[in-house]
C-alpha cells in the first residue's frame, strides 16, 4: 500500500468530494458562531447546524470540509494513552436534502479502497440493527458478504443529541492485523483493543426526535459523515498510534530535541512527550483563531492546556521557555491546510511566550499556597490534605494533582484523593447541566427563525443612500405578519436595500422607509439568518403590506460620520503595527457615528510617546488625502497582496478589499469615506487594558474631535471661574492655592498635637483606685482604633502600672474600645481580653485579646457611657 502524509490525505479527501460536485469550504474557526451550546467547535458538522435545520440555505446542497476541532472531555487521558488527543481534524462530506444512503456509502467505499487504496478484505462495515436499507446497500450494491456486515445497537450506531435531527449510522472498521491485536479468541470488530479501528462514520439524518424516543421521518434527509484525519493517517502510514503519524512525529521529535530525551526510552517521559505534542497543537490553533488565555470559558481551556504542556516540559527537564518555539513547528506542519497559522505567526509566538512566563510565576504562587495549607495541617495536627484544598490548587492555580501529592508525600503528608475526585465530579456535573439546557441549535428562539429561508435580501448601499424595492417579509416583535400599521413595532425585509446592517463592528444604518401614504422609522438595521437584512423600527403612519413597493432612505449624516470613524480604524490598525510591532492583531472594534473603539492584541500599556506617534501617523495619512478604493477580489489574491485579515473571520472566496493609498489594505465589508481627507482629524481619548493581552483604544474623528475640545474649553472656563481667575492664570492660581493648603496643613498639625497633649493632661485627673490598682477609663472624642492605641501607649507611659480602658466613636454606629493592662496588674488578676469581652457587649460589639492588650469594635455609641461607668466593677471582680 502506498503511504501518504497528513497534508496529502486532507487534500485527497477534499479533491475527491469536489469531483463528486461538493463545494469545498475552508475549516470554520474554532469559536462557534451564534451557538451557545459549545465552547469550541468539536465536530465537522457543528458549524453547519443551521443548514441541517433548514434555518439557513447552504451555498450548495453538497459540502465537504476538513474541520479543526477541540474536545477536552478526555483530557486526563491525553498522553497516558496513545489514542486520546484534544485537537483533531475531522474530514466530512455533507448532503442537505440531496443524496442519501446509497451515494454516501458508495463514495466512502470508493474513497477508501480506490483513492487511498486500502485492502477491501480488511474493511468491515457496521449498520444500525434495524437499518435494513443500509444493510442491503452494503450487501447487494457494494458486494460485502453478509457475515462481514455487523449489526449494532442504538448505543453504537444511532446518532442523536437531545431533541432535533437524528438517525442511524453506518461505520467502517479497518483490521490493522494481528500485531495490533489483543490475541483473545473473540477479538473482532467492536473489541476494545487496537486491532479493529473505526475509520469512517456515515450518519443518515432521517428523523426528527422529540428527545423522548419518538421519531418522525424528516422531509429533507441529510448526510453527515465524519472521519478523523489522524486516524486515517495511522492506518495509511501503518504506524502504532496517532503520535507516530508524520505531522505528530515532527512535533514529537522537536520536543525530544529541546529536552534532550528519546521517545520510548522511559514510559513517564513518553506521557509528557505525547501530552505536549497534543496540547501545543491545540493552543497554537486556538491562538490563531483569536482565543486569549483567561480564567473562564474558552480562555480557560486555552490556559489549562498551555499550563499542562509547560508543566510537562519541566517534568522532561526543560529549564527554559519552549512552547513558543515549539509552536513554530506546528505552524510549519499545518500551514498547508490552515494558512491563518502562518499569517498570525508573530502574534502566536508572542502570546504563548507571555503566557508561559505567567505560568512560571503561578508555579511559585501555588507552591507558597501549598506551604500555607501544609502549615495549617501541622497546626491542627492532621496528616491528610482535604480534597477540596487539592482541588482548589488544581482548579484555581493550575496545580496538577500529582504535583501536590508528590510534594506533600516528600514531607510525610498525604492527600485525600477521593475528596479531590468528588470535587472534580461536582464541577463536571455543573458544567454538564449547564450544557444540556440548550436546544439543538444552541441558540435562542427568535421570530426571525420562522422566516422563509428561500428569501434573501441584497445590500446595494455602498454608493447610494436611496433605493426603491419590494417588501418580501414583515414581522412584529413576536411573530410573522402580513401587514404592519401605524404605532406597531416590527421588522421590514425587502429585496434590495441601501441600509447597512450591523456587522464587522460597524453599527446599522438608521433612516426611513416610505410609500406615498405610509412611513416607517428605521431605528436599526440587522443581519437575519439566511442572508436577509432586517429594518427594525416602528410605523409612524399608514400601513405596510407584503409586496408593497417602498422607497428606502438612509440618514446621510449618520452614515457620513460613521464612515469617518470606520476609515480611521483602518489607519489606526496599520499605525499600531508600525509603532508596536507585527504581533498587533485586531481583536474587535466598534464603529458608530460619534466614536470608535479598537481592540487589539498587545501585551503592555502603551506609553504616552507611543500614543502620540500613532496619532501623528494617522493624522499624517489624513492630511495626505489618500483615495479610498474598494475592490472585489479572490481571497488568495487579496492575501498575496498583503491585505490584513481578521481573526477567526469566516471569509468567502470573493472578498472586498478596502485600500487607502498604499498605506493600508484590509478585508472589510464596511462603508468608508471616499478620501482620507474627509476624516479631517483623529484623536485618541483613552488606551486601556480589557483582558490579558488585549488593549482598547477609544478615539474620535471629525466633528467628534471638535466637540471634544469644545467640552474641554467649557470645563476650563468653569474651573477658572470657580478659582476666581482667568483661564490664562489658572495654573498660577492653582499653584498658589496648593501652597496655601500646605501652610494651613502644617499649622493644623501643630494645633492638633497641642490639643492632644492637653487632653492627656486632663484625663490623668480621672484615674481611680480599684483595690490598689490604678484604673483609667475614659471616653475620647473621635478617634479610630489606631488613634486609640497610640493614645493608649502614651497614657501607659504616664500612668505607669495599672489598667487603661479607652472608648471612642467616629460615628453613632462605629465604636472602638481598647484595654491595656500592665504586668503588675496582670499579676493581680486583671486580664485585658476578658475586660473587653464583657464591656464590648455594652456597645453592641464583641472582641477579645491577650491579658495585656485587647480591642473590640461596637455598633452603638450610646453605650459608651455605660462602658466607662461599669469598668470599675468589671475590673474589681477580676482582682484577687
Ligand atoms: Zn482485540
Ligand atoms: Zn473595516
Amino acid at each position: 500500500m502506498q503511504t501518504y502524509g497528513v497534508n496529502e490525505l486532507r487534500k485527497m479527501f477534499l479533491d475527491f468530494f469536489e469531483s463528486k460536485d461538493h463545494l469545498v469550504l475552508k475549516s470554520f474557526p474554532l469559536i462557534p458562531q451564534n451557538d451557545n451550546s459549545l465552547l469550541l467547535i468539536n465536530a465537522g458538522m457543528a458549524p453547519l447546524k443551521p443548514y441541517f435545520t433548514g434555518q439557513e440555505e447552504p451555498p450548495r446542497k453538497r459540502i465537504a470540509t476538513c474541520q479543526k476541532c477541540i474536545r477536552t472531555g478526555d483530557i486526563e487521558n491525553v498522553g497516558k494513552t496513545s489514542r486520546h488527543a484534544t485537537f483533531f481534524e475531522m474530514l466530512g462530506n455533507f448532503s442537505f436534502g440531496d443524496y442519501f444512503k446509497r451515494e454516501a456509502i458508495a463514495w466512502s467505499w470508493e474513497f477508501l479502497t480506490q483513492v487511498i487504496g486500502l485492502d477491501k478484505n480488511r474493511l468491515y462495515p457496521s449498520v444500525y440493527e434495524k437499518d435494513d436499507e443500509a444493510f442491503e446497500i452494503w450487501n447487494k450494491e457494494i458486494g460485502i458478504a453478509k457475515d462481514r456486515i455487523y449489526r449494532m445497537g442504538k448505543e453504537d450506531n444511532f446518532w442523536e443529541i437531545g431533541s432535533g435531527p437524528c438517525g442511524p449510522c453506518s461505520e467502517i472498521y479497518y483490521d490493522r492485523g494481528e500485531k495490533y491485536g489483543c490475541g483473545k479468541p473473540d477479538c473482532e470488530v467492536g473489541c476494545e483493543c487496537d486491532r479493529f479501528i473505526e475509520v469512517w462514520n456515515n450518519v443518515f439524518t432521517q428523523f426528527n426526535g422529540d428527545g423522548k424516543g419518538n421519531y418522525t421521518e424528516l422531509e429533507n434527509k441529510n448526510i453527515d459523515t465524519g472521519m478523523g484525519l489522524e486516524r486515517l493517517a495511522v492506518i495509511v502510514q501503518d504506524v502504532g498510534s496517532i503520535f507516530d503519524i508524520d505531522t505528530f512525529k515532527a512535533i514529537r521529535d522537536k520536543i525530544c530535541d529541546i529536552a534532550g530525551v528519546t521517545y520510548l526510552s522511559d514510559p513517564n517521559k513518553d506521557i509528557s512527550i505525547r501530552l505536549i505534542s497534543d496540547h501545543i497543537r491545540a493552543v497554537t490553533f486556538m491562538a490563531s483563531d483569536g482565543i486569549i488565555p483567561s480564567n473562564e470559558g474558552r480562555g480557560y481551556v486555552f490556559r489549562r492546556l498551555l499550563r499542562r504542556a509547560a508543566r510537562h516540559g519541566r517534568l522532561l527537564g526543560i529549564k527554559d521557555k519552549f512552547l513558543a518555539d515549539l509552536s513554530i513547528t506546528v505552524v510549519n506542519e499545518f500551514k498547508a491546510g490552515y494558512p491563518e497559522l502562518d499569517e498570525k505567526k508573530d502574534y502566536i509566538i508572542k502570546l504563548l511566550s507571555i503566557e508561559e512566563d505567567k505560568f512560571n510565576k503561578t508555579i511559585d504562587q501555588g507552591l507558597s499556597i501549598l506551604q500555607e495549607m501544609q502549615n495549617n495541617l501541622e497546626k491542627k495536627n492532621l496528616k491528610i490534605l482535604p480534597g477540596e484544598d487539592v482541588f482548589k490548587l488544581y482548579d484555581t492555580y493550575g496545580f496538577p494533582f500529582d504535583l501536590t501529592k508528590e510534594i506533600l508525600e516528600e514531607k510525610g503528608y498525604q492527600v485525600d484523593e477521593e475528596g479531590f475526585k468528588k470535587s472534580m465530579e461536582i464541577q463536571r456535573e455543573t458544567a454538564r447541566s449547564a450544557r444540556t439546557t440548550t436546544n439543538y441549535m444552541g441558540s435562542e428562539e427568535t421570530v426571525y427563525q420562522h422566516l422563509d429561508h428561500n428569501l434573501t435580501s441584497k445590500f446595494v448601499g455602498y454608493d447610494s443612500l436611496v433605493h426603491e424595492s419590494k417588501i418580501i417579509a414583515l414581522t412584529t416583535e413576536t411573530e410573522l405578519a402580513s401587514d404592519l400599521v401605524a404605532g406597531q413595532k416590527g421588522t421590514i425585509v425587502v429585496e434590495e436595500t441601501p441600509f447597512y446592517a450591523v456587522s464587522g463592528g460597524q453599527i446599522g444604518d438608521t433612516g426611513v422607509i416610505v410609500t406615498d401614504s405610509a412611513e416607517f422609522a428605521v431605528e436599526d438595521t440587522i443581519k437575519l439568518p439566511g442572508d436577509k437584512i432586517g429594518h427594525v423600527g416602528r410605523v409612524i403612519k399608514g400601513i405596510f403590506k407584503i409586496d408593497d413597493r417602498v422607497s428606502l432612505k438612509v440618514d446621510e449624516n449618520l452614515r457620513a460620520a460613521t464612515a469617518k470613524n470606520h476609515s480611521a480604524t483602518h489607519l489606526l490598525h496599520k499605525a499600531l503595527r508600525m509603532v508596536l510591532g507585527s504581533h498587533v492583531e485586531q481583536a474587535g472594534s466598534y464603529v458608530s457615528n460619534d466614536r470608535l473603539r479598537f481592540d487589539f492584541t498587545h501585551f503592555s500599556a502603551m506609553t504616552d510617546d507611543e500614543i502620540t506617534r500613532v496619532e501623528n501617523i494617522v493624522n499624517q495619512q489624513i492630511l495626505m488625502n489618500l483615495p479610498v478604493n474598494t475592490q472585489l477580489m479572490n481571497i488568495d489574491d487579496a492575501k498575496k497582496e498583503g491585505a490584513m485579515a481578521l481573526f477567526g473571520e469566516k471569509y468567502s472566496d470573493k472578498v472586498r478589499v478596502v485600500s487607502m493609498g498604499d498605506f493600508s489594505k484590509e478585508l472589510c465589508g464596511g462603508t468608508h469615506v471616499a478620501n482620507t481627507g474627509h476624516i479631517t482629524v483623529f484623536k485618541i481619548i483613552s488606551e486601556t487594558g480589557i483582558a490579558a493581552g488585549v488593549r482598547r483604544i477609544e478615539a474620535l474623528t471629525g466633528n467628534g474631535v471638535i466637540n471634544h475640545y469644545k467640552d474641554l474649553e467649557t470645563k476650563l472656563y468653569e474651573a477658572a471661574k470657580v478659582a476666581k481667575t482667568e483661564p490664562s492664570s489658572l495654573i498660577h492660581r492653582i499653584e498658589s492655592l496648593l501652597e496655601e493648603i500646605k501652610v494651613l496643613k502644617s499649622e493644623n498639625e501643630k494645633l492638633k498635637s497641642k490639643l492632644a497633649s492637653n487632653t492627656l493632661g486632663d484625663v490623668m485627673n480621672e484615674v481611680q483606685d480599684v483595690s490598689g490598682v490604678k484604673l483609667l477609663a475614659v471616653n475620647v472624642p473621635e478617634l479610630d482604633m489606631n488613634g486609640l492605641r497610640n493614645l493608649g501607649d502614651k497614657l501607659k507611659d504616664k500612668l505607669g502600672e495599672g489598667v487603661i480602658i479607652l472608648a471612642s466613636s467616629t460615628a453613632p454606629d462605629k465604636v472602638s474600645l481598647v484595654a491595656m493592662v500592665s504586668q503588675e496588674a496582670i499579676n493581680r488578676g486583671a486580664h485585658a481580653g476578658n475586660l473587653i469581652k464583657e464591656l464590648a457587649v455594652l456597645v453592641g460589639g464583641g472582641g477579645g485579646g491577650r491579658p495585656n492588650m485587647a480591642q473590640a469594635g461596637g455598633k452603638n455609641a450610646a453605650g459608651i457611657a455605660d462602658v466607662i461607668a461599669k469598668a470599675k466593677d468589671v475590673l474589681s471582680k477580676q482582682l484577687k
